[in-house]
């Protein structure tokens, strides 16, 4: 069974090294797992009461009964792309006897399709994944039925093809430098209204994702790798059996409590004491406000950008170059409001089979039908609530700032009840009028996302997410900071995957847990941190585009067709000379 057989490291000999996590999300949970899994003593410090952090379940209280669990909400419903490498990799060595084979990674399940709801028309499905001519026909007629031509669909590859195949100092510098609406052309009228429309909203169902705010760098590097997936092996769209806790979180907590993982819930960090070069404590406060010291050998801090941003002294920031760029950021400016929303349902009403975005919507939702997924493995949605529950849709709201029909925005919302009716308002409004009244009719309740706060005052959000604004990856520190003792371990981490997700909190976490081990005198080559093959590829095109780049010159697609030719011409000659060896201007 996979990873049945993980062997723990053994203590090393002497005093047991330690090390203390401040933060229980998934960039602390991934770097609690390497290090205890290398024999290290590690305490997780989180100031919530439940591990998991954005990726955890909330549960609505008091819904189950009869032994039943709580109804279960989400922060946001969970998308696991294909190209995912570090969190499958996690996936894969925690044990989990619910699942069909025996690890968390087995409670995966493909969604074939991906959808678009237009309002007064309905549902358009496309295979996220075309294996057949007929899913290919269905691929092409799905583009026509949203607005688009096979002509903007060249251009729209085209656009990917220029991303890979630019060098990483034009990735890094001037595609860095526009946000993803502008690279793809879609604020010089290069595509029809409504695919343009379609094209926007694509990149939703990956929130941190957003066209107009994210840098090219980021957006294009994860649009690129979706894009790739849909020609690879392993499916494109991949969702979860059941909410996040049941099938991930609880199995991996369960597992780092059995490896010797302390986990102290309700424990917020609010400080840390530098001495010299080193950190000397940190600073954690529980319930009480009860302030204690916590002495380690090494401290990683798991913590979201703006808390990490507060923490930030001036002598912190004194002592590293990568601390004092983040103090330097405003959060305000390098994140953004995305929350989630189920509504619960006495019946499933089916919308399509797999992710589904609402154009038009203004508040820019998503959703998944859930019990097509739930219903097959050994938990089912009979498990929640009291007894009625057969459906759940589960919304992402990306846009928290724009008008809805009445005027209102997400963050005007005077009760929860009163934002949860216009999110299903909009919903409705995306369906046909027969699904519409299904939809509203099999409502038994819902929940929203409880990190958002409705008060007198407005609402207010607990969980921002990194958006990637233009000139941000300049900005992002990396895991591992010339203090020796202190790494850092969540999304915002410079990363090979760049995006804020599950996956670059992950690898942010690896990187910290590496680092940490090396700082101890330990081996952390164990520690597996991965690359992903569609961005290395196209290398003798990334050398001519190093080479152009070095000459000042635009992207060889961005050049007219009589300098190109003469380009190849020269870069002909310069490659014979050269003998083709990769090592750019
Ligand atoms: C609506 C929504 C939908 C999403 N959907 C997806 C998706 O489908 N796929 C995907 O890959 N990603 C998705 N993401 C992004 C993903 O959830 C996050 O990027 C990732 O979970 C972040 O992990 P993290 O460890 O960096 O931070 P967090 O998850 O924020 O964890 C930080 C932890 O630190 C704790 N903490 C905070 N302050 C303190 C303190 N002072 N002391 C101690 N502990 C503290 C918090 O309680 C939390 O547990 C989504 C995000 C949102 C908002």
């Amino acid at each position: 069974m996979e990873g049945r057989g993980i062997r723990l490291r053994a203590r090393p000999p002497g005093r047991p090294l330690t090390v203390a996590v401040l933060g229980g999300g998934m960039g602390g949970l991934a770097c609690a797992h390497e290090l205890s899994r290398e024999g290290v003593r590690v305490t997780i410090y989180e100031g919530s009461d439940g591990l998991g952090g954005k990726a955890r379940s909330q549960y609505v209280p008091a819904t189950g009964t009869e032994g039943r669990q709580d109804w279960p909400g989400e922060h946001g419903f969970r998308f696991y792309p294909a190209f995912y490498r570090h969190v499958i990799a996690s996936m894969r060595e925690i044990h989990d006897p619910e699942s069909p084979t025996g690890t968390v990674a087995g409670n995966l399940v493909a969604a074939a399709n991906a959808g678009v709801a237009i309002p007064g028309r309905g549902i358009v499905t496309t295979p996220r994944k075309p294996r057949s001519l007929s899913d290919l026909r269905q691929a092409v007629a799905g583009i026509r039925e949203v607005g688009g031509s096979p002509r903007e669909l060249a251009r729209y590859l085209g656009v990917h093809l220029k991303y890979l195949t630019s060098c990483d100092a034009r990735r890094d510098g001037e595609i860095e430098a526009q946000p993803w609406a502008g690279f793809i052309g879609a604020d010089r009228g290069k595509y029809g209204a409504a695919f343009r429309e379609v094209l926007l909203a694509c990149t939703r169902t990956m929130v941190a994702m957003d066209a107009h705010r994210g840098s090219s760098r980021t957006v294009g590097r994860a649009s690129s790798l979706l894009l790739a997936d849909s020609f690879g092996d392993n499916e494109v769209d991949r969702t979860m059996m059941g909410p996040t806790t049941d099938c991930w979180l609880a199995p991996w907590q369960r597992q780092l409590r059995a490896w010797g993982v302390d986990v102290r819930f309700g424990h917020r960090v609010t400080g840390l004491d530098l001495d010299g070069r080193r950190i000397a404590r940190a600073w954690v406060s529980d319930a009480t406000g009860h302030r204690t010291a916590v002495e380690a050998d090494a401290f990683v801090l798991a913590v979201p950008l703006d808390v990490a941003h507060r923490l930030i002294t001036p002598q912190l920031a004194d002592a590293d170059p990568s601390l004092e760029r983040l103090a330097g950021c405003l959060p305000d400016q390098m994140t953004d409001w995305m929350a989630g929303a189920q509504f619960f349902l006495d019946r499933d009403v089916p919308l399509c089979d797999g992710h589904l975005i609402f154009l038009g919507s203004p508040w820019a939702l998503t959703a998944i039908s859930q019990a097509q997924f739930w219903n097959r493995g050994a938990r089912g949605m009979q498990r929640y609530g009291d007894g009625r529950l057969r459906g759940i849709i589960s919304v992402d709201v990306s846009s928290c700032f724009t008008p809805d029909a009445d005027g209102k925005r997400l963050v005007d919302g005077r009760s929860r009840a009163e934002i949860l009716d216009r999110i299903l308002n909009q919903l409705v409004g995306g369906l046909d009028p027969a699904t519409g009244r299904a939809l509203r009719s099999a409502v038994i309740g819902a929940h929203l996302d409880t990190e958002l706060r409705v008060g007198p005052d407005g609402v207010s959000n607990a969980a921002r997410l990194l958006v990637h604004p233009p000139g941000s990856w300049q900005v992002r520190p990396e895991a591992v900071l010339t203090i020796p003792n202190l790494f850092l371990a969540a999304d915002y981490v410079r990363t090979a995957v760049d995006l804020a997700s599950m996956e670059g909190a992950n690898e942010a976490g690896r990187r910290a847990a590496r680092g940490a081990l090396e700082s101890m005198g330990l081996d952390g080559s164990g520690v597996k941190l991965f690359s992903y093959a569609p961005l290395e590829r196209h290398r003798l095109l990334r050398h001519i585009d190093g080479w152009l780049h070095g000459g000042n010159l635009p992207h060889l697609m961005d050049l007219p067709g009589h300098v190109r030719r003469g380009l190849a011409t020269a870069l002909g000659r310069d490659l014979a000379r050269t003998g083709g060896r990769a090592d750019g201007p």
